[in-house]
């Protein structure tokens, strides 16, 4: 059944914006329906679940890291992660880089803010949002391109709260841009929305939506 995948997939298209097809705990078919229906962008948060889905589909799969990435499972998906949406420490982002190189390539990254009130031991605090670069100078990140930020909203009904956390991430998104720490011109994408709150996320210009359950 791919008929939910289609609708998000053309709200996302139509709004500018890149779906990333969350498929965790999803199997290997699942995936390959949605490849066939033309999905290409697919999110998982296991590095060994990623590693596996990864042999099994096709190489022009572009593989997305999001949630919590332990350092020591960098080096599984470093040879080929499209884009790591978790980073969300200075210390995995130093092993990020230190494994692209060992891989002679750079890796995409985003930086993942923690703007819910939820409570959550991850995520870097959008107080200081340029602090991350203090403990990540140049030569710390030679083989990284940090592509922009990521952030989840509080799971709740209030669209409010909800508008106002993603604000919160967008001006975050921009004090960096504007930053000398990072290229403007490769610091362009924002990753924001999953089921709940795609649409709120694109509202206020999310490039990228991480959405799972919705496409069921
Ligand atoms: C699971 C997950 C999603 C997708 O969640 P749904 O509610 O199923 O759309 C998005 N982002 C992250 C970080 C996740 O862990």
């Amino acid at each position: 059944m791919v008929e939910a995948y289609n609708l998000v997939r053309a709200e996302v298209t139509a709004a500018g914006a890149r779906l990333v097809a969350v498929t965790k705990q999803r199997p290997v078919s699942r995936l390959q329906e949605l490849y066939a229906a033309g999905q290409r962008d697919f999110g998982e948060n296991r590095a060994d679940e990623l590693v596996r889905k990864h042999a099994e589909l096709p190489a022009d799969v572009r593989w997305h890291f999001i949630g919590h990435l332990q350092r020591n499972k960098v080096k599984l998906i470093a040879p080929f992660v499209s884009l790591v949406h978790s980073g969300d420490s200075a210390r995995l982002l130093r092993e990020l880089n230190k494994q692209a190189r060992a891989n002679e390539r750079t890796i995409s990254v985003l930086l993942q803010f923690h703007v819910a009130a939820e409570q959550s031991k991850y995520g870097l605090d959008p107080a200081t949002p340029l602090a991350v670069f203090d403990a990540l100078p140049p030569a710390d990140r030679t083989h990284l391109a940090i592509r922009g930020v990521m952030g989840m909203a509080t799971f709740t009904e209030d669209e409010d709260q909800i508008r106002a956390e993603f604000t919160r991430l967008v001006d975050t998104f921009q004090t960096i841009r504007s930053s000398p720490h990072v290229d403007g011109e490769q610091f362009t994408e924002l990753s924001m929305g999953m089921s709940g709150d795609y649409r709120i996320g694109l509202e206020l210009g999310a490039t990228l939506v991480r959405v799972g359950s919705a496409l069921d």
